[in-house]
């Protein structure tokens, strides 16, 4: 496996991991691929896709179960990967990390063990008004199924959360905040760390939706003081199908399994059954063994770049794209946040988002278009859809540019 040679003193060498990410080589349309829709899914370099590779050709077997060597060597690269997470997040203990199918199953592992089994009919869940709809549609599943109370945080008309009515709605009452660290449809960043004290405060618990936030900011569970945080693997450069749920030991202890099967037991009995312990309890079933392993291998392709650097390149290439953007005649940005990271969501007057996505793809422009899962977002700014660049660390300005180029051409025949 070769490693990636950049220098952290020297900053992003763009052009160099460009070259990790095979699938960027290509022509779309007959034009050069300009991948911005990382916001929906991430590519993979080499070293993910080698690791996943290597793993099939060499050591490819079931975890945890078997004495031959090839499970051994399984079962150790798997359990490896989950210390691999332990440390990227800063968690406590490995038996903290469990590993799911991604985001949307890590929140409604949350929902129907932790929230199902404790709360009562009129406990509060209080989520902001720009969650993704897995950060909310479990909660309204529990709201119907056990009487829980859904409390929604407004937000102001750059999509910057209100402060001021979070600490209004928090009370004795709320057992449970899960909000976003950065909001997927406009690039928001909450003020994390000061909500979740405040919640602690009142005795409530917090989980964080850390899909989008992982791959852009530095995340460290201890220092946030976090109760729970969900990511996915494939929004940081690694597979579809696997993501985490970390959660305080003491509270995943405490929880009843989630799913039942194999892997999560002791002893099975008729006369009655014992749970494995963490995190075994909550991974029934064969795992996504190569995905894992393949997450281990792309959070290590990040901490190698060092997720600072990142930020820090990013954030000027979302300034670069805004000013260049706010340029085009009639364009408004969706998502003026202060606090902002990797995400542009516009809108431009008489020209539909679909039809100007349909166009950009035909000169190789890759965005997304439509509701981003976040259509409470899309009602509070009066809009059906919206047209989403979403930047990741191997975007260039060159990619800017052919977006400006793309979205002024498309306008021009639309209008
Ligand atoms: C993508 C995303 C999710 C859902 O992630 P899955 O990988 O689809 O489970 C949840 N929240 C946010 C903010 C997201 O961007």
């Amino acid at each position: 496996m070769t490693v990636v040679a950049i220098s952290k003193q020297k900053g992003l060498d763009v052009e160099r991991i460009r070259a990790d990410f095979p699938v960027l080589d290509q022509k779309v349309s007959g034009h050069p691929l300009v991948y911005l829709d990382n916001g929906a899914s991430t590519q993979k370099p080499s070293q993910v896709i080698d690791v996943i590779k290597y793993f099939y050709e060499n050591d490819n077997s079931n975890v945890h179960r078997g004495i031959h060597t090839l499970s051994q060597r399984a079962t150790d690269r798997f359990e490896g990967a989950r210390k691999t997470v332990q440390h990227f997040i800063n968690a406590k203990s490995e038996a903290e990390i469990i590993f799911t199918s991604g985001t949307t199953e890590s929140i409604n592992l949350v929902a129907h063990s932790f929230v199902r089994s404790s709360f009562a009919a009129g406990d509060e869940v209080l989520i902001s008004a720009m969650e993704h709809h897995s950060n909310i549609v479990p909660w309204q599943m529990l709201e119907q199924q056990i009487g829980i109370k859904l409390k929604v945080i407004p937000i102001n008309d750059k999509g910057e959360l209100l402060y001021e009515e979070f600490e209004n709605l928090l009370s004795e009452k709320t057992k449970l905040l899960a909000i976003t660290q950065l909001s997927n449809a406009l690039g928001t960043i909450t003020p994390l760390k000061k909500m979740i004290d405040a919640a602690h405060a009142v005795g409530a618990k917090v989980l964080v939706d850390g899909a989008q936030a992982i791959a852009h900011t530095d995340v460290d569970v201890q220092a946030l003081d976090c109760d729970f945080y969900a990511f996915s693997g494939h929004k940081i450069f690694s597979p579809t199908g696997v993501g985490v749920l970390y959660g305080k030991r003491a509270l995943l202890d405490a929880m009843p399994p989630y799913k039942g099967g194999g892997d999560m037991i002791k002893v099975v009995s008729f006369s009655g059954t014992e749970f494995n312990e963490l995190p075994y309890k909550f991974e029934a079933g064969t795992p996504n063994i190569a995905g894992v392993i393949g997450l281990a291998a792309g959070l290590d392709y990040v901490s190698e770049i060092g997720i600072g650097v990142i930020a820090e390149y990013e954030h000027e290439l979302l300034e670069y794209a805004t000013d260049k953007m706010l340029a085009i005649e009639g364009l408004r940005i969706i998502g003026t946040a202060a606090e902002k990271a990797s995400i542009i969501s516009f809108e431009i007057d008489g020209v539909h988002a679909s039809d100007l996505g349909t166009l950009l793809d035909s000169q190789g422009v890759a965005i997304r278009v439509g509701h981003h899962c976040a259509m409470p977002v899309m009602e509070f700014f009066g809009v059906s859809a919206t047209t989403r660049a979403s930047l990741a660390f191997y975007n260039n300005k060159a990619d800017i540019d052919a977006l400006v180029a793309a979205v002024n051409k498309a306008v021009s025949m639309l209008r």
